[in-house]
């Protein structure tokens, strides 16, 4: 029987009436494993990273993973071995990044608020760069980096005060942001970087905000960035690498962002006349890499059909996938057995969490049953790194599938595990 692919993700898809992932049936993991459980499709994130790939063959180009995506061990492992390097934004990420076999060097650290500890952490691993957000931040790095006898390789994290148009909460590149140092600031902050003994100033960066689903945001500050270099070379000061950061989107609910491979195209164009396009180029993808490459499977608890509205009330909540909570954000919602209709009932569905903002999915066609199992889409990025233990709920298993083999990459928290630093009172 020919599989019946989702659209969007192409390594899912119905055989007989089961979903599977890859070549395993995603109902006998939620049998092994339980629910819920996040599940990640390897050749997915490969094929996603190979668009990134094809599109820089030829040049002097690293792919930083931005692992606040998704920063399981197992990921980040897979990653590396592919020839990743890590964009982190905090010491634990640096310590998982090193943990899962990054090589120091291609590890660059971004992020508004650096403490003085992962400054010297990261500058005693020997990371290959800082992204620097403010000028007070390349004082204090000067100085950390000066009192260990080293000097801090920077990066001036760049606002090109760009709309990248997406979410108010996931757009940074905007005046009225909290990131990165303002494009009229600029050349002054670099001024500063280079006559810092504890700094030795090597790239620029910017990253204009996540879910970016067209190419015009991308080319807007790619050129305002190279006037910036223009200015800053002209004063003496040379740049090793050009960082355009991520921000690139996937397909949640139809959006139809750029291919990565067709995007670099088009930005490589725009270097190339500008006479940019032999400098070493990075850039920081999280979501594009991950995102559509991962479920999460969930059960059907209870169905409570309503006057207004019916409930069904899954055991994933909003401790597991926080996007719709935070950002109003759409997953698609599947069915593992059966296929998606849309001529069912709808169903708010919702989580056991005690919050009426715990919802999964607004009026969805679903023919389902207490005890059923769905699958939530696009569960990849932003979901388990973001999950907590709010209700006292133990974060999902992972699993990672490798063609026909899956692979448990976390298991279950316990409850103990999640009560173990509590003190009682004597
Ligand atoms: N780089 C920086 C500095 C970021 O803040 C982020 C996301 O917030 C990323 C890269 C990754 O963005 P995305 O997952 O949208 O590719």
């Amino acid at each position: 029987m020919t599989p019946e692919r989702l659209p969007g993700h192409p390594h899912l898809a119905y055989r007989g009436d089961a979903l599977h992932l890859e070549e395993v049936a995603l109902d006998a993991l939620a049998e092994r494993f339980g629910t819920p459980l996040f599940v990640y499709s390897k050749a997915a994130m490969l094929q996603a990273l190979a668009a990134y790939q094809r599109g820089f063959a030829g040049r002097d180009a690293r792919v930083c993973y931005a692992m606040k995506a998704n920063s399981s061990l197992a990921i980040l492992q897979l990653f590396a071995r592919a020839g990743c390097g890590f964009d982190i934004v905090s010491g634990g990420e640096l310590q998982r990044a090193l943990a899962a076999g990054a090589d120091p060097t291609t590890i660059i650290f971004s992020g508004v608020g650096k403490t003085r500890a992962e400054m010297a952490a990261a500058l005693q691993a020997g990371i290959g760069c800082f992204n620097v957000e403010s000028e007070a931040e390349l004082e204090v790095l000067s100085a950390v980096a000066q009192s260990l006898g080293l000097r801090a390789p920077v990066s001036l994290r760049v606002n090109p005060n760009v709309d990248a148009k997406t979410h108010p909460y996931i757009s940074t590149g905007l005046k009225g942001n909290k990131f990165g140092i303002a494009h009229e600031r600029a050349l002054a902050a670099y001024r500063h970087a280079h006559a810092l003994p504890g700094l030795r100033v090597v790239g620029i960066d910017c990253h204009i905000g996540s879910q970016i689903t067209e190419a015009a945001p991308y080319l807007d500050a790619l050129e305002r960035v190279l006037d910036l270099v223009d200015a800053i070379e002209a004063a003496g000061i040379t740049l090793e690498h050009l960082d355009f950061g991520g921000g690139l989107g996937i397909d949640y609910h139809g959006e139809t962002p750029p291919a990565a491979d067709a995007l670099w195209a088009q930005l490589l164009e725009r270097l190339d006349a500008r006479g940019y396009g032999q400098r070493r180029l990075l850039v920081e993808p999280g979501r594009s890499l991950v995102g559509n490459a991962g479920v999460c499977l969930t059960e059907v608890l209870y169905l409570k059909p309503g006057e207004e509205r019916s409930f069904c009330i899954v055991d994933a909540a909003m401790n597991d996938l926080p996007r719709p909570a935070m950002y109003q954000a759409y997953h698609g919602i599947v069915p593992l057995h059966g296929r998606p209709t849309l001529d069912a009932p709808l169903w708010e569905v919702v989580g056991p969490v005690c919050e009426s903002g715990d919802w999964l999915g607004h009026d969805r066609a679903l023919a389902v049953r207490a005890g059923d199992r769905l699958a939530v889409l696009s569960a990849g990025a932003y979901c388990m790194s973001m999950a907590s233990n709010y209700n006292t709920r133990t974060r999902a298993a992972e699993v990672l599938v490798d063609g026909r083999e899956a692979h448990l990459i976390r298991r279950r928290e316990t409850l103990p595990e999640l009560m173990r630093n509590e003190v009682l009172l004597p």
